[in-house]
C-alpha cells in the first residue's frame, strides 16, 4: 500500500477504469490500486497499463468487446464494486470544420462509450450494492469544456456536455440502487494527450509556456490531481455525494482575475 494513503479505504473493492493506459486513466488505475483497489485498465491499447492492474483490450465502441471485458473483470475479481469511465479522444474545430464523420467518432467514443460500459456494469454493480452500501460508483472524466464555452472545440464540447447530463440523469436513475454517480471537470491536464497537441505548435515550449499562463495557478493541473479527486468522489468518504461536478482546474473556470 502506498504510505501517503495508509488507510487502504479502497480494500476489498474492485475496479474499472476505462483508457486507463495514459494520463488520466493511469493515474486514477495507479491511485485506486495504492489505496488497495484490485484494479482492472479496459483500454484499446492496453500496454500502458500501471503494474498490479488487469489489463483488458476492448475497444469503448464495441458494446460486445465492453461486454466480454466486463465479463472478464467479474469473473476475475469475484465482483465489480467501482467504475471509472475516463477513455475519451478530442476533435479541433469548428462546426464548420468537421465532418458528421468526425462528430460520430467523438461522440461514439466520450458519450456512447460511456453508456455501453455502464449498461455492461450496472447488474454487477447492483449486486455490489447490496452488500457494500455507500462503496459503489460510477465517476465519469468529464471536462471544464462541458460548461466553458472553448473556441475550436465544437464537437468535444458538445461530448462533454453530454457526459455531464449523462452523470445528473444516471445518478438519478441509479441512487435508489444504491449507486453514486459523478464526475471530474479537470482543466488542461499535463498528459500525453497535451503533449500531441504541444507537438504539432510551431514552438512547443513557447506554446506550453502561453498555456501555463493562462491558468490562474500559472501551471498545469497533474493528472495525480485528478486521480485524487476522483479518489474522493469514488470512495467511502463520498458516501453522500451523488450526481456532482467537481471541477478540477486551477480556477480555469471560476476565477475571474484582473489582467497582470
Ligand atoms: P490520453 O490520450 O493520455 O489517454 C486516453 C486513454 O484512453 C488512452 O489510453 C487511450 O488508448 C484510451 N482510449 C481512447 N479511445 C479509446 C477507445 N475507443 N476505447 C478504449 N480506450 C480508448 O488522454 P487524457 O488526457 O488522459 O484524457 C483522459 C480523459 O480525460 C478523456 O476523457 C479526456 O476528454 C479527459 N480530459 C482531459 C483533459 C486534458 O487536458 N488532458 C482535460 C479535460 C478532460
Amino acid at each position: 500500500m502506498n504510505q501517503a494513503h495508509p488507510t487502504g479505504d479502497f480494500d476489498g473493492l474492485a475496479a474499472l477504469v476505462t483508457g486507463g493506459a495514459s494520463g488520466i486513466g493511469a493515474a486514477i488505475a495507479a491511485l485506486l490500486r495504492d489505496r488497495g483497489a484490485r484494479v482492472a485498465v479496459l483500454d484499446r491499447d492496453p500496454a500502458g497499463a500501471p503494474a498490479g492492474t488487469l489489463p483488458v483490450k476492448a475497444d469503448v465502441t464495441s458494446d460486445e468487446a465492453i461486454r466480454n471485458g466486463v465479463a472478464e473483470v467479474v469473473a476475475e475479481f469475484g465482483a465489480l464494486h467501482t467504475v471509472v469511465g475516463n477513455a475519451g479522444i478530442g476533435a479541433i474545430g469548428t462546426v464548420e470544420d468537421n465532418s458528421d464523420e468526425e462528430w460520430r467518432r467523438v461522440l461514439d467514443v466520450n458519450v456512447l462509450g460511456l453508456v455501453r460500459t455502464a449498461r455492461a456494469a450496472l447488474p454487477h454493480l447492483r449486486a455490489a450494492a447490496a452488500e457494500r452500501p455507500g462503496a459503489v460508483s460510477i465517476t465519469h472524466t468529464c471536462s471544464i469544456a462541458a460548461t466553458a464555452g472553448l473556441p475550436q472545440r465544437a464537437a468535444y464540447s458538445a461530448s462533454k456536455g453530454a457526459v455531464l447530463a449523462l452523470t445528473l440523469a444516471m445518478a438519478a436513475d441509479h441512487v435508489r440502487d444504491g449507486i453514486r454517480v459523478n464526475c471530474v471537470n479537470p482543466g488542461t491536464v499535463d498528459t500525453p494527450w497535451v503533449g500531441r497537441l504541444l507537438g504539432r505548435a510551431a514552438d512547443p515550449a513557447a506554446e506550453r509556456a502561453a498555456l501555463e499562463a493562462r491558468q490562474p495557478t500559472g501551471r498545469l493541473v497533474s493528472a495525480d490531481e485528478v486521480a485524487a479527486a476522483v479518489a474522493y468522489l469514488a470512495g467511502p468518504a463520498a458516501a453522500a455525494v451523488t450526481g456532482t461536478a467537481l471541477a478540477v482546474d486551477g480556477g480555469m473556470q471560476g476565477l475571474r482575475l484582473r489582467p497582470a
